[in-house]
């Protein structure tokens, strides 16, 4: 299996735009985050976990040529945003298949509505294959996804176990019944907004402790904000199995 971090910055972006911070005035490309998001792929398949502002730019930058399905985490604009940019998918395609909870799909078709018609729909509109999701495992294709569930602020989130691999983000809680199905991972991705502590996402060092529980053999962090420092100097400071992750970077599963 194969993921590539098409996005590993906050619901901003790194630079913020007109921010004078020196971390968003970094020349170092590790300093520079598109929202966050990973493309998942084994054999012939390809899947992404959310699909934000940035998806348009995200594709162009890994090359892809074909999407068998998005999976979302939760509703929020950094993760759901760059939905009308499947439309060369499904020009190609046909439906592209959306994995979400009901209260997620039930934003989307308020945001999206005209993706959602089922009457007089516009021709130029994409379309997608609804296919909801509980907290319970599926199948993409011959691999069982297992969802987990965690906090954000009051709203639920859904991070998704791969086999060996689980992608979490935006958590700022898990209780222990949903650690328990992350158990035995070897790569476990995670949220680490900044150093100071914020009401919806794990800070450095609440996702340090939530790796030291989980005890995977590498910990990838994302969804970061400017306010964490220069990835150089950051990584620097990390446990030895535990690496901040960056856009563009692919690891091997
Ligand atoms: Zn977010």
């Amino acid at each position: 299996m194969k993921v590539t971090f098409l996005g590993t910055g906050t619901s901003q972006g790194i630079p913020v735009i007109g921010s004078r911070h020196p971390v968003c005035l970094s020349t170092d490309p590790k300093d520079s985050r598109l929202r966050t998001s990973v493309l998942i792929e084994w054999e012939d398949n390809k899947y992404i976990v959310d699909c934000g502002p940035d998806f348009r730019q995200q594709m162009l930058r890994c090359g892809c040529e074909k999407i068998d399905g998005i999976l979302f985490t939760h509703e929020h604009s950094d993760h759901v945003l760059g939905l009308d940019d499947i439309r060369p998918f499904y020009f190609k395609q046909g439906n592209i298949s959306i994995y979400a909870h009901k209260r997620v799909l039930k934003a989307l078709k308020k945001r999206f509505d005209y993706i959602f018609e089922t009457e007089n729909k516009y021709p130029g509109a994409p379309s997608v294959s609804i296919q909801k999701i509980k907290n319970k495992p599926f199948n993409l294709a011959d691999v069982k996804v297992i969802p987990v569930k965690g906090k954000h602020f009051k709203l639920n989130v859904f991070g998704f176990r791969f086999n060996d691999f689980c992608y979490t983000t935006d958590l700022k809680s898990m209780k222990q019944k949903e650690k328990q199905k992350i158990k035995g991972v070897k790569v476990l991705v995670v949220n680490a907004l900044r150093i100071e502590a914020h009401y919806s996402h794990f800070n450095l060092e609440e996702a340090l402790k939530f790796i030291e529980e989980i005890q995977p053999e590498r910990a990838f962090l994302t969804h970061i904000s400017h306010l964490l420092g220069f990835h150089a100097e950051v990584e620097k400071q990390l446990p030895e199995n535990v690496f901040l992750a960056y856009d563009n970077l692919e690891i091997s599963i």
